[in-house]
């Protein structure tokens, strides 16, 4: 596939995503609208867990508090905000509001039905953009590549590789999670954030 085709793909396939209704047809009241976000020749992929109420107003991934402290992180790693947004990826397990919890702290998490209704547009786009570098971030999106779900603390400061591309989990960045606060933590994502500097040096990024 020639680099014109491959763009014309994922603006293809980012209009039927857009147009995407399977979750409010089997019966779940998410928001309808999905986020989209990423050009067809990033080498840097994100993957978070869905998007929150901000993010489907700005239509803009990790726009709030969660966004901000992983530009803080991304930037350890030597990417600058506005053109990571501009040039890489940024996608998500589910990609419409799935509205507040049941419990009513924070958003509810997608359940098991509307992760696997999503997966194929997921895995379309890292077909079709073909990232080397894939950042999976909170234990939903780090559960796509680690089987079964490992603790955070095994997890968080090491990479593996997967069909060729380097995978490099990052906790989720809510303020609402304590766990990067822990030194111990701290000290995990200090390595992650190293980890994905070499991969963006080697990517000459
Ligand atoms: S979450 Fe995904 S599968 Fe569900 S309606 Fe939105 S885009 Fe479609």
């Amino acid at each position: 596939m020639t680099d014109s085709q491959r763009a014309a793909a994922l603006a293809e396939l980012h209009a039927q995503l857009r147009a995407c209704r399977k979750c409010l047809e089997a019966g779940y009241r998410i928001t309808p609208g999905p986020v989209v976000h990423g050009v067809h020749t990033a080498k840097v992929m994100t993957i978070g867990q869905a998007p929150g109420v901000t993010e489907v107003e700005a239509k803009r991934p990790f726009n709030g508090d969660a966004g901000r402290r992983l530009f803080q992180w991304l930037a350890e790693a030597g990417f600058d905000e506005a053109e990571f947004r501009a040039t890489q990826a940024m996608l998500a397990v589910t990609r419409c509001y799935p509205g507040k919890s049941p419990t009513g702290h924070g958003d509810r998490l997608p359940t098991r039905e509307e992760q696997a209704l999503c997966r194929p547009w997921l895995e379309h786009e890292i077909e079709l953009i073909n990232p080397r570098l894939i950042i999976p971030i909170g234990k939903l999106a780090i559960g796509l590549f680690f089987d079964p779900l490992p603790a955070l603390e095994d997890v968080i400061g090491t990479q593996i590789e997967r069909d060729g591309r380097v995978i490099i989990p990052l906790p989720h960045p809510s303020g609402a999670s304590t766990w990067p606060n822990r030194p111990d933590n701290a000290a995990r994502i200090k390595r992650a954030l190293k980890l994905i500097d070499r991969q963006r040096r080697m990517l000459g990024l």
